[in-house]
């Protein structure tokens, strides 16, 4: 059973981050894990966070949708959570996965604001309003998780519906984004290098520089969320692109593309970071595309697709689904992928910018609590 819970855990950790780039809403840990009436389990659990991040999926019909956790540091001591929870939190923290704050205050809306995102939670507007009376107000921006039928479901504070919806990001947080910061404090997980202290490789996650939060804003001074210290201005942010992977319709991922950092696609890329596909595949689409099948790269700012497979791809210029306007992508060969363009690998398997893919026919996003047997929501009280 426990083995079974780390499994889930494992899963949630995959749809934990603080990448301006990848987070989908934003959400306060320590809330998220006392919504009880969820599962009438225990009075707090990690679990809890896995069922919101699936309703967001749900509702966002879009697949492994990650969102950006900010963490009340007293939670990684947190007694009502178990030892292997608690363990699993500090490792996230570690991996500057989640934000851990000494006090979260409105950290969540700050981010919210900067990015654009929505906010999953259950506090009053009235008890939000704070610096950010304009996210509040808009609709659909601000949403309870509640208990539904099928699992959790979203009430919006404003304007009713149940869908979250994102914003722009403001023009403080396009600002912010610009640039790179870094943190003095030696081995920070969210803003690392510490200036070169002798901890400096005490993080131990290399983080991309186009990954970086957002700092926060005090007194207008870009500052370390976690140590309250002032950041130092560390050059212009790589330019990075998000592409996503559709298969059967529905995004079953999105990625980050970045000049340094090109990524590799296929059934089950060999490389470290590559984007494996296997589990969305049939039978026949996992023969015919190759373990690595397709390579993207931000060279100047254009996304280059390269084929890097036995059987070749597709290219569907402005995403034309049209029979004849596939242009064949041969072995080897290189491609600019123009907006509006759709890389195809095998019928119904394609990637592009997510914008860009219209979104098919309802489907059911896979679970992250999939390997959850049920038994584990029911786990000692
Ligand atoms: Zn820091």
């Amino acid at each position: 059973m426990r083995f079974e819970i780390s499994k889930v855990l494992d899963a949630i950790e995959g749809r934990v981050c603080t990448d301006p780039s990848l987070a989908r809403a934003v959400l306060d840990l320590a809330e998220v894990i006392r919504y009880q009436d969820l599962d009438g389990g225990r009075p707090a659990s990690l679990l809890r966070l896995g069922m919101v991040i699936d309703a967001l999926a749900r509702e966002l019909e879009e697949d492994s949708v990650p969102v950006y956790a900010v963490v009340h540091r007293a939670l990684l001591s947190d007694a009502d959570l178990t030892s292997n929870e608690r363990m699993v939190v500090r490792r996230w923290a570690d991996d500057g996965l989640v934000e851990v704050l000494d006090n979260p205050g409105d950290r969540m809306l700050e981010v919210a604001d900067l990015l654009g995102l929505p906010v999953l939670t259950r506090v009053r507007t009235d008890g939000l309003r704070g610096r950010y009376p304009w996210l509040v107000e808009q609709p659909g921006r601000v949403l309870a998780p509640v208990p539904g039928a099928g699992g959790p479901a979203f009430v919006a504070h404003v304007g009713g519906g149940h869908t979250p919806v994102a914003g722009d990001r403001s023009p403080v947080g396009v600002k912010l984004l610009s640039r790179q910061w870094r943190c003095p404090e030696p081995g920070c997980a969210l803003f690392g290098g510490g200036g070169g202290g002798s901890f400096a490789d005490l993080a131990r996650v290399e983080r991309s520089p186009a990954a970086q939060p957002p700092p926060s804003l005090r007194g207008g001074a870009p500052t370390c969320p976690r140590h309250g210290a002032r950041l130092g201005d560390a050059g212009p942010r790589p330019r990075s692109e998000v592409l996503a992977v559709r298969v059967g319709g529905l995004i079953r991922r999105r990625f980050v593309l970045t000049e340094d950092q090109p990524a590799l696609v296929g059934r089950a890329p060999d490389q470290a970071g590559g984007i494996v596909l296997g589990q969305w595949l049939n039978d026949e689409a996992r023969r015919w595309i190759s373990r690595s099948h397709v390579r993207f790269e931000l060279r100047v700012g254009e996304v280059i697709v390269t084929d890097v497979s036995t059987n070749g791809s597709g290219i569907r210029p402005g995403g034309s689904m049209a029979e004849g306007d596939r242009v064949p992508l041969a072995p080897k060969q290189s491609r600019v992928v123009a907006e509006g363009d759709m890389v195809e690998l095998y019928p119904g398997v394609q990637i592009g910018r997510p914008g860009e893919l219209p979104a098919g026919a309802p489907y059911t996003p896979n679970s992250v609590m999939a390997e959850a047997p049920t038994m584990a929501m029911r786990l000692p009280r």
